[in-house]
């Protein structure tokens, strides 16, 4: 019989439990004991609810109170030095110091999880590192759901992949080391879930969907070995998601485990050489149901691979499962109650892909009859999908099948758009200029929550954020900015605001995904082709623009960031996705142009976050990453000055596709890492003009003029003078006026003091 399994459940609780008695917790409001209660509430209702679909395999120590990779730094008491840690079991104090930072140490760094939109933090290894034992979570976890009658499968990040996941911190020690020293603690781990009655453990690989290097293989056989060899009688089901295998799968299917997963919706066709390399002793676990994605599942197409499988290796060696933890969709689609009803027919959240799950699980058991009424439904879901007018818009794919090369391309290129911009703009050299958004303070934050609830009126609320833009433009006028911003007052998300204003999207009340620890996102849904109907931000550009005589930069979101920040349609790929996207900021671009803005800027902070996790696949990422940035404002005239701003990750690796956006100017996070950034452009000569951030918005700190003078001639040190702009490294909304006000007063005093510099060095 083939088995029905899931690899993870969202912690975060439908109604985002979790997130609250954290927030109550840290605050002080409530005590450890409440905050496990509700941890233990929130396990049991999770295997109670995966126990009534009906799933053979449910996860256990897939909860977590932060992070799954901080809780395998606790298990293995991988807890660097400075938390002042006294060895015996990790404790709930050093553990939020371990995610938060304490008064003894700031926190542990977090990143991204691959190519999703969570965070993990990172494990540090220091000199002379060692692991032991000092976490019973796992095992605790796993008595609790034993106690209540669920013999589950506990899950861990695997040794490998744990190390891969970390960081050298002042560390002597090779990967090879810290394999010898971390496998006795996993070792230990098997041995004793055996005793406590575990069939099988899940330890999850994911770097095994990465390149990896050539000495990985051997280091995964004897680790491997060494597992399998601690615990005989526990099942090991090696777990890979987030892409294919490809030339890593040989050595997945090498390894002594009883079981591999393989992630089928990120990599459907692996599956054929997967059958004919699988050894005989081994199962397949089929990750069919995107566990990342918010659609329904396509239980035709699904079954008929399970059939596939099934006829090479029969139905006793398969399990069906999600393609990864569903901890990156949201919960509960039942609790959409306002969603249109037609698009909510076409979704499945982490509950109903539970349901699917096991539909599938039965279908490959009991044949096709015996879910009969849910194929259908899929079937009509998938049909109605291909057809639907609400999805399916003949302008918008016109307009795709009439696109040209010349419509990615300036109309001239970049000196002669420089002179041009130089004459008409007239700004002087190191122009000032701040990312877009100002500090957005609790009146403004009001206002718009009042109007979103309609207790705010259409011209009370207009006034409000008119207000709020007559503030920021008379301070940055009074201290000399040149090219000005309105402030963002009208938005609370840089892709939310402009997905609510174009066809294709819509938006859950309560579809929460996990960021990380407690925070949550709430993903805009792109469901269809995407237009723009009517101009999104041009009557408050104009409106700003009214007020002064200095250029007033429009602020829009790029195609990319959309794209990435969304739940994507399943339907076509991403790269047409973007590119309508594009189209619709195209409009926006030429309608402010139409309107007189002649500075706007397109943000792409995902641009590099977009990229595919293996090498290989990155050259047509970023081409069509680039080509939809290009179409997105490559409409205006020459005179018209295109800016891009970048924040979050390290840009080095793609400077050359950065420049080969050919935007007029770039303005790009670097100060945090004092301009670790322009070592990039010691190889790579920048074409065009660019604004490497000279002031930290992420730390409250007031930056002093001289230091931001001292950033600046770092900057000429492998840009020319004509290239440099002065700017912060990110917009400035998360930011108090008390700090704002002074930080970028100091920093145009910054770009005067330079500009005098250069000029008494050229007389
Ligand atoms: N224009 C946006 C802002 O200033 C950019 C935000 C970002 O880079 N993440 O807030
Ligand atoms: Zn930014």
């Amino acid at each position: 019989m083939a088995l029905s399994t899931n690899l993870g459940f969202p912690r975060i609780g439908a109604n985002r439990e979790l997130k609250k008695a954290l927030e109550s917790y840290w605050k002080g409001n409530s005590t450890a004991d409440d905050l496990q209660n509700t941890a233990i509430d929130m396990r049991m209702q999770h295997w109670t609810l995966q126990k009534e679909a009906g799933l053979d395999h449910i996860p256990s120590n897939d909860f977590s109170l932060y992070d799954q990779v901080l809780d395998m730094c606790a298990t293995l008491g991988c807890v660097p030095e400075r938390y002042g840690w006294n060895g015996g079991t990790v404790d709930l104090d050093t553990y939020f110091g371990m995610a938060r930072g304490n008064a003894k140490a700031p926190a542990m760094e977090m990143t991204k999880w691959f190519d999703t939109n969570y965070h993990y933090i990172v494990p540090e290894f220091e000199a002379g590192q060692d692991f032991k034992l000092s976490s019973t979570k796992i095992f605790d976890e796993f008595i609790e759901a034993k106690e209540a009658g669920i013999t589950t499968r506990p899950v861990l990040i695997g040794p490998c992949s744990f190390i891969f996941l970390g960081k050298q911190k002042d560390g002597d020690l090779d990967p090879p080391d810290l394999l010898e020293k971390i496998l006795p603690v996993y070792e230990g781990i098997l041995k004793k879930l055996a005793d406590l009655g575990a069939e099988w453990v899940q330890i999850d690989e994911p770097m095994l969907a990465l390149d990896i290097c050539e000495g990985a293989g051997p280091a995964f056989q004897s680790t491997y070995k060494a597992l399998s060899e601690a615990a005989p009688g526990l099942n090991i089901l090696l777990a890979t998601y987030f892409e294919g295998l490809r030339d890593n799968m040989n050595l997945a299917f090498s390894l002594p485990v009883q079981a591999v997963h393989l992630d089928l919706c990120r990599d459907p066709h692996q599956i054929k050489d997967a059958v004919s390399i699988v050894p005989e002793h081994m199962m397949l676990s089929l990750g069919v149901v995107d566990g990342r994605n918010i659609w329904r599942n396509n239980l035709h197409a699904s079954l008929e691979m399970i059939e596939f499988v099934e006829s090479h290796i029969g139905k006793d060696r398969i399990m069906v499962g999600p393609g990864c933890s569903l901890l990156h969709s949201p919960i509960d689609l039942d609790l959409e109650t306002e969603l249109d009803d037609n698009i909510k027919s076409w979704m499945a959240f982490a509950k109903q892909k539970l349901g699917e799950i096991s539909a599938l699980t039965k279908g490959a058991n009991d044949g096709k009859e015996a879910i009969a009424s849910v194929m259908e439904a899929s079937d009509n879901v998938v049909s109605d999908r291909k057809t639907s007018t609400r999805i399916h818009n003949p302008a918008v794919q016109s307009r795709m099948n009439a696109m040209t090369d010349d419509m990615l391309n300036r109309e001239s290129p970049f000196p002669v758009r420089q002179q041009a911009q130089r004459d008409s703009l007239n700004l002087p050299p190191f122009p000032t200029t701040t990312i877009g958004s100002f500090p957005q303070t609790p009146e403004i934050r009001k206002a718009r929550s009042a109007f979103k609830k309609g207790t705010l009126d259409e011209r009370a609320y207009e006034s409000a954020m008119k207000k709020e833009i007559e503030h920021v433009v008379r301070y940055q006028e009074e201290i000399g900015m040149d090219v000005l911003v309105h402030g963002e007052p009208e938005r609370n998300d840089m892709v939310e605001y402009f997905g609510e204003q174009m066809d294709g999207f819509t938006f859950t009340k309560n579809g929460w995904v996990q960021s990380y620890g407690s925070r949550c996102v709430k993903p805009p849904i792109i469901y269809g082709d995407v237009s723009r109907p009517d101009p999104m931000t041009v009557k408050w550009t104009s409106f700003a623009q009214s007020l002064t005589e200095k250029p007033m930069k429009g602020m829009l979101t790029g195609p990319i960031t959309i794209l990435c920040w969304s739940f994507e349609r399943d339907d076509q790929p991403r790269e047409k996705t973007c590119k309508q996207i594009a189209f619709a900021i195209r409009d926006e671009v030429a309608d402010l142009e139409k309107a007189g803005i002649t500075v706007i800027q397109i943000d792409e902070p995902a641009i590099r976050e977009g990229q595919p996790l293996r090498q290989e696949d990155g050259a047509a990422y970023l081409k069509w990453a680039v080509d939809s940035f290009k179409l997105s404002c490559c409409c205006v005239a020459d005179t018209t000055q295109v800016h891009t701003h970048m924040c979050y990750s390290e840009f080095n690796e793609i400077i050359d596709s950065i420049g080969a956006l050919d935007a007029d100017v770039i303005s790009i996070e670097a100060s945090r890492s004092q301009m670790e950034l322009l070592e990039a452009f010691v190889a790579y000569k920048y074409p065009n003009e660019i604004g490497p951030g000279v002031y930290d918005i992420h730390s409250p700190r007031v930056p002093d003029t001289a230091s931001m003078v001292a950033l600046l001639e770092k900057a000429e040190k492998v840009l020319t003078p004509e290239q440099i702009w002065v700017n912060p490294d990110c917009g400035l909304k998360t930011r108090g006026w008390a700090e704002v006000e002074p930080a970028l007063k100091n920093m145009v005093e910054a770009a005067k003091i330079i500009r005098e510099k250069r000029k008494s060095a050229a007389a």
